[in-house]
């Protein structure tokens, strides 16, 4: 059989791109149709993370894209352009300086469970650990920063500077589906990039758990000993599983020192800082204390909005500023929700060929919040505010600028958008002609400053209420 043509190869990106959306991304571009041998269609991916991360998540859907492009039984198969590292990884001997090269080079070792995780010379597909694969998606070129989580980030990314000596271990903790994972994987392909040969073990707390449990019951403590004690960097996504379970916490105590004492890093997340995890023995506590613990936390609307457009570019998406502020205003409680809802609009444009606008993501993500099943109007909204604030809606909708007139103008402006349908355009125009980018720019504000005053956050509270509670028009 014949190689793939380019009018074949862009038939085959297209039918992926129609049938199956949602794994689709911006960096599939950079992939290349290689030979078809025997029936086997080889595709060339950049780097050894995108290849893995194809030969794990996206193989069924490229093979039926393959089949149905040539019309053939064929298979695929993902490889990794990447040259092979020549040996990198700076030796000691040529490297006297211990603190900026704190890590041995690498020695010749007996896998067992293979958990170095450096995926370009991971050969094998029987590796257990392979639940745990690096997504592309993960990087820090793709990671949004704001007050949330800018010490986490800038310590994530000290490490990939200084492993071992700068913040060891680092220590990330937050709420669901606030970055944490993200930054951990950013790590972790930052220094592989960096030092190709680097040993990096990456897993959840879970896997850790689970394979110390097996080893146990099939008398193997020895290699998973040795498995995870030499190793370069040693990443465990949600250590809070650790708690509760007392003799995985004595042999992660040990295996912790033996890898801060020669200065290989730990990076670590949990959902909650060190001495809040429950039932976590002191002496761990007091490690995970000992080098940068870090939080995430909720994101602030400016921040939405720039993880919901970070999320479209990266599925190669143009979204309208009009959509891009729905969906942050819409979904203010995580990251992971933002990219839910992107995934969800994509696919409903898709299935309808049409384009995403503004009516298709109302229809779509709903009601700005659950709380509007009240169906308030504008009015409901500015009968609370003026009545509140004691304003008129002349004043509202006046030009003035005095902060008794732009507090409740731009709190009535955030409640307009949350409770009724009107577009960002349409409450613009209604208060005072202003346009759009006023009204992102009020929300904007609105939502900042419920976060750090507690009173607004009440007066909020109490507005919503009452808004909820009328009569629906
Ligand atoms: P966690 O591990 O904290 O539960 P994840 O790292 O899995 O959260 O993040 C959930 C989703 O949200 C991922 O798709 C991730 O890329 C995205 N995400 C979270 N925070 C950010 C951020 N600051 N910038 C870009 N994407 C983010
Ligand atoms: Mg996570």
């Amino acid at each position: 059989m014949s190689n793939l043509d380019p009018a074949q190869w862009r038939e085959m990106i297209a039918y992926l791109q129609r049938q199956h959306t949602p794994i689709c991304r911006q960096w599939f571009d950079r992939l290349r149709p290689g030979e078809l041998n025997g029936g086997l269609l080889t595709i060339h991916a950049s780097n050894a993370i995108e290849k893995n991360y194809l030969q794990k998540r996206c193989l069924s859907q490229f093979t039926e894209a393959a089949q149905v492009t040539t019309g053939a039984l064929v298979g695929v198969q993902f490889a990794d352009t990447s040259p092979r590292p020549t040996h990198t990884l700076p030796s000691v001997a040529s490297s006297p300086d211990p603190i900026s090269q704190p890590w041995s080079p690498v020695v010749p070792h007996e896998p067992f469970g293979t958990p170095l995780r450096n995926p370009s010379r991971a050969d094998d597909d029987t590796n257990p650990l392979d639940q745990t694969v690096i997504s592309p998606d993960y990087s820090f070129d793709t990671f949004i920063t704001g007050p949330e989580n800018a010490l986490a980030h800038s310590a994530a990314v000290a490490v990939t500077n200084q492993p071992g000596t700068t913040y060891n271990p680092l220590f990330i903790h937050g709420g669901v589906g606030l970055g944490k994972t993200h930054l951990l994987q950013a790590i972790c392909q930052r220094l592989l990039e960096k030092y190709p040969t680097m040993r990096i073990c990456y897993l959840s707390c879970d896997a850790f758990v689970n394979q110390f449990l097996d080893c146990v019951q099939q008398g193997q403590m020895s290699q998973f000993r040795h498995q995870y004690r030499h190793v370069d960097l040693l990443v465990i996504d949600d250590i809070h599983f650790l708690a509760n379970r007392e003799r995985t916490q004595e042999e992660f105590f040990h295996t912790f020192n033996e890898l801060h004492q020669v200065k290989h890093q730990i990076v670590l997340s949990s959902d909650s800082p060190p001495h809040e995890i429950p039932q976590l023995e002191d002496r761990l506590v007091s490690r995970f204390q000992s080098g940068m613990v870090a939080p995430v936390t909720k994101p602030h609307f400016e921040t939405r909005v720039a993880i919901v457009r970070a999320k479209a570019r990266v599925r190669g998406l143009e979204l309208l500023d009009d959509v891009i502020s729905y969906i942050a205003t819409r979904i203010d409680s995580n990251a992971r929700e933002l990219e839910g809802a992107v995934t969800t609009l994509q696919g409903h444009a898709a299935i309808h060929q049409g384009p995403i606008d503004l009516a298709l993501a109302q229809q779509v993500l709903g009601e700005p919040d659950a709380s509007s099943t009240s169906q308030a109007t504008l009015e409901h909204v500015i009968d609370a505010v003026t009545g509140y604030y004691n304003v008129r809606l002349s004043d509202l909708q006046s030009k003035r600028r005095h902060k008794s007139i732009t507090a409740p103008r731009q709190v009535c402006m955030w409640l307009a958008r949350r409770h009724t349908r009107f577009s960002l355009e349409e409450i613009g125009g209604y208060f005072g002609g202003r346009d759009h980018t006023t009204v992102m720019h009020a929300i904007r504000i609105v939502d900042q400053r419920i976060s750090d005053d507690p009173e607004l956050n009440r007066n909020i509270e109490y507005l919503n209420a009452q808004i909820a509670k009328r009569p629906s028009a």
